[in-house]
């Protein structure tokens, strides 16, 4: 099968010192067929300030187009970003994202709302002292969904179940008590031919996702990439036979790549 790992990073993120170079070595070696490289652009930092709403693509084309041709036959790497709270300026991400070197664009929230103050979810979700915390991250994260949706700079959604990562697991917290309202945002993306990835997270999340694709596939979801979300080489491609296993029984018979933000359909 032709295997897509479409959701990693490298040094021209902030928080990854990998080089293009090394996360590709890395795929091969997990027998990956092309990559997507998705560089983070937030619109928030942590803490909840504005970052520039203009996209440097400078360092990212340099990378890409030095290493895009190294290993032909045998790994094929295609552009994309990760833009984080899109939400926030719909019209200057459009603006950014129009450059014709682009296959693919994550649209995740990894901060809260600016009327929740615009922190990093990862920050907020640690200062939890009750499960009512953790359900307030919850509420105002499917708030933002539900806006993202309605914008046009992503193709598809990050790691939906994203919170859950860092909202303490003693609270027994997962997205069924808004699961009306994660049906309504998938019925907007299935609607714009659009998708959803799942999302390994280094291998620590695979079996969360179980519910969350299964909702999906019943409402005619059919547009799905993967991607483990590799910050350093080790975690390229991490537990994708875990997650293959996990596609194929919530029946899924495809996995996606992108070129010029249109899904291709590779066979599972
Ligand atoms: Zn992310
Ligand atoms: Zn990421």
């Amino acid at each position: 099968m032709y295997l897509s790992d479409y959701h990693f990073h490298t040094r021209c993120s902030t928080d990854s010192r990998a080089a293009l170079e090394e996360q590709a070595q890395a795929a091969i070696r997990a027998g990956v067929k092309e990559i997507c490289v998705t560089d983070h652009w937030n619109l928030l930092d942590q803490q909840g300030n504005r970052l520039p709403t203009v996209y440097d693509w400078g360092p990212s084309l340099e990378q890409w187009r030095r290493d895009r041709d190294r290993w032909p036959g045998q790994l094929e790497i295609r552009l994309g970003v990760e833009v984080g709270n899109g939400v926030l300026d719909p019209a200057a991400v459009d603006a950014s994202l129009d450059i014709p070197e682009l296959d693919f664009v994550i649209g995740s929230l990894h901060s809260q709302s600016a009327a929740a103050g615009g922190r990093g979810i990862f920050t907020v979700a640690h200062e939890c002292v009750r499960k009512e915390d953790g359900v307030a991250i919850l509420d105002d994260y499917m708030d933002m969904l539900e806006e993202l949706v309605r914008t046009r700079g992503w193709d598809v959604l990050g790691h939906v179940i994203y919170p859950l990562r860092y909202i303490p697991a003693e609270y027994g917290l997962d997205l069924h008590p808004w699961w009306d309202r994660l049906a309504e945002a998938f019925r907007a993306v299935i609607a714009q031919g659009k998708g959803i990835e799942l999302n390994t997270s280094c291998g620590a999340t695979v079996e969360q996702w179980r519910d969350v694709l299964a909702l999906y596939r019943d409402l005619g979801g059919e547009v799905l990439t993967l991607g483990a979300d590799a910050h350093q080489p080790k975690f390229m491609a991490a537990a994708f036979p875990q997650a293959l296993e996990l596609i194929r029984e919530t029946g899924f018979r495809y996995l996606c790549v992108y070129r010029r933000r249109e899904p291709l359909f590779c066979k599972i």
